[in-house]
This record gives C-alpha cells, sequence and structure tokens, in this order.
C-alpha cells in the first residue's frame, strides 16, 4: 500500500479560524489513520502580511486540540533558495522565461483586450523571445502554459475538473524582485515533501490547474486532490463572526471542549452513516475522503453545544476540576464537588458557564429575584426563621441527611414540600431555577445555609407585606 503523505499549509495572516483546523483536522486523520505522515507547513512568503503571532496561534491550537504533525514545522520563508533554484531549472530548460513587459504595457494590453470583449490574458510576447531585453526593467519570471489542449485531473470531491489552455496564460511564476509566487512555492513544496494528497477548501480549486502545469514542468507527480465546500451559515452565506464562528483558541475561551470542536467539525462535510459521536478513535477507524461531501455544509450552534455538553458530562470530576480551574472555578472537598458536578453536567453546555454557575453557587446572594419576592408573605419568613433554627442540630454529612430533614420538617410544621422549598430557593440562591436544592444545600453547607437563610428573613423583618 501507498503511504499516505498529507499536510496543512495555513497562511499565518491572522488566526486559525474553525474552517482551517477542519481542513488540518481532515488532512491529520487521513495520514494517520494510513499510519502515514502528516506535515505542518507555515505558508509565510509573504514576508509583509505574515505576523509571528498568527504562527504561535496556529501551533498553540493545534496543540489544544492534540493535532500533532511530523517533523518540523516547515516554513516557506527559509526555503527561498530552493524555489530560485526551480526557478532557474525551468529557465535552463526552456521552460520559464523572462518577460520585460511593464506594468503601462500589460495595462494598455488589458485595456485593448477588454475593448475587443476578449478576455484579459497575457500575449506570450516574450514567451520566444530572443533578441536584446530592453534596458533597465527587472523581468517577471513566466512558465510556459501548453497552447491547446487541456489541463484535467480527478478531484475526490468535486469529479473530473477540465480546463481549457486557452483559460490559461503563460502565468508568473517569480515577481521583478525575483520573490516566487504563491501557486509556484506550494507546488514545489508539496512535490519535495512527497504530498500524496492534498484536502483544502475549494476556494483553492482554481489554483490547481496552474500548479498541475508546474508539477508538469518540473517532472514533479501530482498528489490527489480533494476541495473540500465551504462551512457556510444556517442561511447558506458565507460564515462570518457573527454566526458564532470563531479563532480556535476563542473557542477555548468560551469553554469548549477539543472532544467537541473536533467531533464537530469532522461532521462539517464528512459523514458515516447517521453517526453523529465520534471519538478521535473513530475519526481514525472511520475516516475517508471518499466519503467527503461535495456539498457546503452548514454551521449549526445548537449542535455545537450539544456535543460540547456531551464531552462535558464524560469527564471525570478530577478532569473536569482540572478544566475547570481555567476558568477561576473555586476548588471543593470532594464531596461537596462531586455533587455540584454531577449536578451541573447535566445542565451546562460549556465549561465557562459550569465555572460561573458553580462561582454564582459559592457565593451569598447579594440580591432577590423581584417577582419572587414580591410572593412573600409574613409567614413564609416565619417558617423559614424556624426551617434555619431546626437545622442547628440535624446531621450534615450527605444528601439524603438534609433530603429526610426537610420532609420532616414540612410534615411537622404541616407545609406542603414545595412551600418550603419555593421560598428557601430564593434565600439560598436569590432565584428559582438552577440545581436541586439539597444538592445546594449540601455543596454550601450548613454553616452557610444557616447564614444565607438568616440574611434573608432579616430582609424580611424590613419588608411590609399586602
Ligand atoms: N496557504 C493556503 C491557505 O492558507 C493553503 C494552500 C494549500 O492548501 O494548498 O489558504
Amino acid at each position: 500500500m501507498r503511504e499516505i503523505i498529507t499536510r496543512f499549509a495555513p497562511s499565518p495572516t491572522g488566526h486559525l479560524h474553525i474552517g482551517g483546523l477542519r481542513t488540518a483536522l481532515f488532512n491529520y486523520l487521513y495520514a494517520r489513520a494510513h499510519q502515514g505522515k502528516f506535515f505542518l507547513r507555515i505558508e509565510d512568503t509573504d514576508l509583509a502580511r505574515n505576523s509571528i503571532e498568527a504562527t504561535k496561534a496556529i501551533i498553540e491550537a493545534f496543540k489544544w486540540v492534540g493535532i500533532d504533525y511530523d517533523g518540523e514545522v516547515v516554513y516557506q520563508s527559509e526555503r527561498f533558495e530552493i524555489y530560485q533554484k526551480y526557478i532557474q531549472k525551468l529557465i535552463s530548460e526552456g521552460k520559464a522565461y523572462h518577460c520585460y513587459m511593464t506594468k503601462e504595457e500589460l495595462d494598455t494590453l488589458r485595456d485593448t483586450q477588454k475593448a475587443c470583449g476578449q478576455t484579459p490574458r497575457y500575449d506570450n510576447r516574450y514567451r520566444d523571445f530572443d533578441g536584446t531585453p530592453p534596458a533597465g526593467i527587472p523581468p517577471v519570471v513566466r512558465i510556459k502554459a501548453p497552447l491547446s489542449g487541456c489541463i484535467e485531473f480527478d478531484d475526490g470531491v468535486k469529479g473530473t475538473i477540465r480546463v481549457d489552455a486557452k483559460e490559461l496564460d503563460d502565468f508568473i511564476i517569480a515577481r521583478s524582485d525575483g520573490t516566487p509566487t504563491y501557486n509556484f512555492v506550494v507546488s514545489v513544496d508539496d512535490a519535495l515533501m512527497g504530498i500524496t494528497d492534498v484536502i483544502r477548501g475549494d476556494d483553492h480549486l482554481s489554483n490547481t490547474p496552474k500548479q498541475i502545469i508546474i508539477y508538469n514542468a518540473l517532472g514533479f507527480a501530482k498528489p490527489n486532490f480533494y476541495h473540500i465546500p465551504m462551512i457556510l451559515n444556517p442561511q447558506g452565506h458565507k460564515l462570518s463572526k457573527r454566526d458564532g464562528a470563531m479563532g480556535v483558541m476563542e473557542y477555548f475561551e468560551a469553554g469548549y471542549l477539543p472532544e467537541a470542536i473536533l467531533n464537530f467539525l469532522v461532521r462539517l462535510g464528512w459523514s458515516h452513516k447517521d453517526q453523529e459521536i465520534f471519538s478521535m478513535q473513530e475519526m481514525l477507524a472511520l475516516f475517508s475522503p471518499k466519503a467527503l461531501n461535495s456539498s457546503p455544509s452548514s454551521y449549526n450552534q445548537e449542535k455545537f453545544l450539544w456535543l460540547n455538553a456531551h464531552y462535558i458530562r464524560q469527564k471525570s470530576n478530577d478532569a473536569l476540576q482540572e478544566l475547570l480551574a481555567k476558568f477561576h472555578a473555586p476548588s471543593l472537598p470532594t464531596p461537596q464537588r462531586d455533587a455540584l458536578y454531577a449536578a451541573l453536567k447535566e445542565r451546562v453546555q460549556t465549561l465557562k458557564d459550569f465555572a460561573q454557575n458553580i462561582c454564582e453557587i459559592l457565593q451569598t446572594p447579594q440580591n432577590y429575584e423581584e417577582k419572587s419576592l414580591k410572593s412573600m408573605q409574613t409567614e413564609t419568613f416565619e417558617n423559614l426563621q424556624k426551617f434555619h433554627d431546626s437545622l442547628q442540630n440535624i446531621p450534615w454529612e450527605k444528601q439524603e441527611d438534609i433530603n429526610q430533614h426537610l420532609h420532616h420538617f414540612a410534615q411537622n410544621h404541616d407545609l406542603k414540600l414545595g412551600k418550603l422549598m419555593a421560598p428557601l430557593r430564593i434565600a439560598l440562591l436569590g432565584k428559582s431555577g438552577g440545581i436541586g436544592l439539597v444538592e445546594a444545600m449540601f455543596v454550601i453547607g450548613k454553616a452557610e445555609t444557616q447564614n444565607r437563610i438568616q440574611k434573608f428573613c432579616n430582609l424580611g423583618k424590613t419588608l411590609t407585606f399586602s
């Protein structure tokens, strides 16, 4: 079996976004599933637009989600000599040539072509030039594109792609300052790195015929191509920040788990039956680029949160505690922690929410839900005060102690449980809703439970009732 060698080749001009990570994931899975190789190549030849921060952010994001690459990161900015060598090779073999057209000449050519209703294209005027070059004009280097026939390749997602040679001109492979162009460096690197399969966004589809011309000129075997459709928003438009899409590390800050991100992404453009949950092992076992979808996929925020909640529930409490510490969640003794985590695991969808809920529960409420306060009566506070006093001698070892006491108290005072619990919840947590009351009391402890009830009862003394 041939070795599968793939790569992810981001241009470090901004933070790694979710679409980029999906491309990386597909390439990673394909290589790893076949014991192949997966490389990371930073396409930083555009020195003006690159930033070291963006490169760092890409590497950091990879680390966070657990995508590892083989060998060292390849930086195109360190490979100019290699590109030079191949440009010279093509020139000396007569497959590329210097073109001395000035910008003004090119503009004039373009205008004339447009005026005649033609698509602007270079007119090959220096293709076979053997005269004396005009003085003082630093030339660009153009490759000799085929003059007839067509460029054809089988795309693993889009099917056969055929581009008429007439649609391509002798495009530039080195600028007048000697720097190689994008398509040239991609082709040289893919070939030299032995890349066998390229999975990338279909915004690159129009580059591929040019890259094939470069492969052919250099005598390199071309890789298999898979051009995947973009991720769209639910309205079918280009995904934006407003749709919830963020840079990968922003998902970390928003409290997403890497497992959820990878699982969410793998389903954007790839499927296996109607399965939705995929562990990394399953992805590795099941992923095949043959099952990549040719229609665009849609970013569904609800599904993303649903997956995140799923992976939060899967975590052990020890692991969760470690993760929540990054969100400044205070730590608790193990029995209280376990009770609180069990309650919250069923309610929250992000780690950030999880941590926020913990902080809220552990804080004595500073104010109380208005509408609940309005429904209180003198009697409500009297009952709460009695309940407060009744706690003095009861055990508080486990939740069942508290539960039993609540029931006994309600019974002994001829109160419906709800009549006791609803105001008690306001006293303890400040608002209706939230985790179970017994869990909350157990977690905050007896002293704090009494403290909160007393504080609430004191407030009651200042209120007037209708
Ligand atoms: N550097 C290109 C980008 O960030 C990707 C090139 C490729 O995958 O061939 O869009």
